[in-house]
């Protein structure tokens, strides 16, 4: 495991997405790791960090400063494209997410990118928020982009329920709109990278609870390689909830590393992935984050570690009044292996 030169946090976090050596296991999430007590402490709070780059660098910045995280990732809701496409987004406050609250396409022909897209405040925010924290970390703290994959886009701008449904009666219909929202995710994808994004995350909310494995590899799989490609930058897939049934099909779509949740367990997941894949996670949010002992987050992220997750940190974005004592234990795990 050890490597005789110490690695900056940038070179640690990136080289276990890419499958390399490292001086010791990397801690982060791809996901939002931002909570109240880091709002107090750094004086930036939801929910203006969603939409004022400066306020938005600041807070993020915590997970670094604060938390001891390999990884800096500002952009903590999925909202912003939503938004920026006319979806109307209740910003929520400093303990509550932001949340998609309309579906204003019925057809994919409304499909259309505005030409100034990346000006739109949400999006724009994002991107000074990735130039600012460029200037100031990016020698050596990882910089995590992340973007809002097309089927869940296609869940905010057409609507879970009738998309869904379209997957079973209109399944060219369903293509055409994928066809268009994928333009979304490698505009403002490639705009994170030229902002200074080491690495984008790619949220996708195929998860097992409303598609099936099948459908996965049918309608999405194609796109996900497409995007990669296209993208060419490290990417970390993230899927919430049971993903295990689809881990051999997304290891084959070119990412090169998967953030997954704790409904799979870490041994199978990395029996699973074989290799072709980082995997990254997975320590639950809901019992042992949020209402555990920073005991228990160090077992499960000791357990991750140990059955071969490269990276350790909470498995999805952590609710807002998670205990930063219960985020820090998952640090402390990793820096065990430097005492
Ligand atoms: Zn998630």
């Amino acid at each position: 495991m050890y490597t005789p030169y110490p690695m900056t946090s940038k070179r640690r976090f990136l080289s276990a997405i890419l499958g390399g050596r490292v001086d010791r296991t990397p801690v982060g999430a791809v996901t939002s790791v931002a909570n109240v007590e880091q709002m107090d402490e750094t004086g930036a709070s939801f929910p203006d960090a969603h939409l004022d780059g400066r306020v938005m660098a600041q807070l993020a910045a915590g997970a670094h400063t604060i938390l001891g995280y390999d990884a800096i990732m500002p952009y903590f809701s999925v909202a912003a494209e939503a938004a920026a496409l006319g979806c109307e987004v209740d910003w929520g406050d400093r303990e509550n997410m932001p949340a998609v609250r309309t579906a204003p396409w019925e057809d994919p022909a409304q499909v259309v990118l505005p030409a100034d897209f990346l000006e739109r405040p949400p999006v724009r925010a994002v991107l000074d928020a990735l130039r600012i924290l460029r200037a100031e970390y990016g020698d050596r703290v990882a910089l995590v982009g992340k973007v809002t994959g097309p089927w869940t886009l296609a869940y905010h701008l057409h609507g879970v329920q009738a998309f869904l449904l379209e997957t079973l009666t209109d399944p060219a219909r369903v293509r055409a709109f994928l066809d268009g929202l994928k333009e979304v995710t490698v505009l403002f994808g490639r705009a994170q990278i030229a902002a200074g994004a080491d690495v984008l995350c790619i949220a996708d909310h195929a998860t097992g609870d409303l598609i099936s494995a099948r459908m996965y590899r049918e309608f999405l799989l194609p796109y996900h390689r497409e995007l990669t490609g296209r993208l060419g930058c490290p990417t970390v897939l993230h899927i919430c909830g049971n993903t295990l049934d689809r881990l051999d099909d997304i290891a084959t779509a070119g990412f090169d590393c998967f953030h997954f949740e704790s409904k799979v367990d870490a041994r199978e997941a990395v029996a699973r992935a074989a290799g072709r894949i980082s995997l990254m996670g997975n320590v639950n949010n809901p019992e042992v984050l949020l209402n555990g002992t920073p005991e228990q987050a160090a077992a499960q992220a000791r357990y991750a570690r140990d059955a071969g997750v490269r990276i350790i940190g909470p498995e999805c974005a952590i609710p807002l009044v998670t205990p930063s004592a219960n985020l820090k234990a998952i640090a402390a795990v990793a820096r065990e292996e430097q005492a």
